[in-house]
């Protein structure tokens, strides 16, 4: 095998989103080094961040693919961000994460800090993550008190409890995993992963054999879920084992196939039960035309299949509620049931009255009937 084919095929973008006005995420495709950042401080300086953390990882990249050596590396970018804070370069302040890998044959060694993300994508098509966030709700989601599901939507998801640029004693994780051959490497901001959820991702990457075309995919799917943040996803497709393809025995080819399909059929018998259950429990909120309807069911298709109910359409306007709330109910909120969703629902109603413009004098439609129920009265029959 030569050295070009074993070079492994890759792609990687990054995204401004659809909201914010500068990208302050940064990539890095130097193979067999890969990286991506995710600068904060604002104003530009973010920018700086990201970028001086992946250039000083690069300047500093190990020989070889040993993650205690990328975590020196990491540490490096570290104090290189502060320098750069100090000298004048983005502001005071600014910070950034950093998820950075290493591949080396089927040894991948990763140093990570903050909430961007590697994942390995297995050929069976299951997805990975190799990486632990550094943030608040993820904090949460191992205490058990926040699901998965819910870390998405909080209104805290971004803190971070770990980045480059503040502390100078920071430490980066550091780990190696082994690949197995056909494993596709993800790394990407939390502008993917926040708004695109892992199974999404698996879809898309499993669709979308060509890396460029997975990363355009990825991109587009975050922006179609909102965008709110910059977008970046690098994708590498580690070398196939290709002896051991060949030493694979061909008259066995045929049980292979039998065995694969009999255990696929069962796996895709049980999803489908599972997910419909699932699915079935669930409720959201989403915008259609002009007001906010509330679904038993989950929004979008899974795996080609629309598994939604209208349980009931509202009186409140979607122009009513505030830009981040409509963005959100144009992808759909998710929630864990539909006693939920119609809490939710209340909720929009009574931000919608506040933001509503006053009633004109002569209102168009008289008001609806109260459904509420009446405020608890106390009772004072046969007291003393
Ligand atoms: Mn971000």
């Amino acid at each position: 095998m030569s050295a070009a084919e074993r070079q492994p095929r890759f792609a990687g973008a990054s995204d401004v989103g659809r909201v914010r006005s500068g990208n302050e995420d940064s990539l890095l495709l130097a193979p067999p080094l890969f990286a991506v950042a995710d600068g904060l401080g604002g104003h530009q300086a973010g920018e700086v961040a990201s970028r001086v953390a992946v250039d000083t990882v690069l300047a500093n990249a190990p020989r070889k693919a040993d993650s205690k050596s990328l975590g020196r590396a990491a540490r490096a970018a570290n104090k290189a961000v502060m320098e750069a804070a100090a000298a004048g370069r983005g502001r005071a302040g600014m910070g950034t994460t950093l998820t950075a890998a290493m591949i080396d044959g089927p040894r991948i060694a990763v140093a990570h800090v903050g909430d961007s993300r590697a994942y390995l994508m297995h050929r069976d098509g299951s997805l990975e993550r190799i990486t632990q966030d550094h943030s608040m709700v993820a904090d949460l989601v191992r205490q058990g008190s926040l699901t998965e599901e819910e870390s998405r939507t909080h209104p805290n998801r971004s803190v971070i409890t770990r980045a480059l640029g503040s502390d100078p004693n920071m430490n980066a994780d550091t780990f190696e995993v082994t690949a197995r051959p056909g494993d596709r490497l993800l790394l990407a901001t939390d502008g993917l992963t926040s708004l695109v959820p892992d199974g999404d991702i698996a879809d898309i990457l499993s669709r979308h054999p060509e890396p460029q075309a997975a990363v355009d995919a990825l991109i587009a799917a975050a922006r179609l879920a909102g965008g709110y943040d910059n977008i970046t996803s690098v994708v590498v497709d580690l070398a196939e084992d290709e002896e051991a393809a060949v030493q694979k025995p061909a008259r066995n080819a045929w049980l292979h196939v039998a065995l694969w399909t009999l255990a696929l059929i069962a796996v895709v018998a049980l999803a489908a039960g599972g997910v419909y259950r699932y699915a079935t429990s669930r409720a959201f909120l989403v915008a259609e035309d002009g007001v906010v309807v509330v679904y038993r069911g989950v929004p979008g298709t899974v795996a080609g299949v629309s598994l939604r109910w209208r349980d009931q359409s509202s009186d409140v306007q979607v122009t009513d509620l505030s830009l981040p709330e409509q963005a959100a109910l144009k992808a759909g909120v998710t929630t864990d049931s539909l006693a939920q969703a119609y809490a939710m629902l209340a909720a929009y109603r009574v931000e919608a009255a506040k933001n509503a413009a006053p009633p004109s004098p002569v209102p168009l439609t008289p008001p609806g009937e109260a459904t509420g129920t009446a405020p608890p009265t106390q009772t004072a029959t046969g007291a003393p």
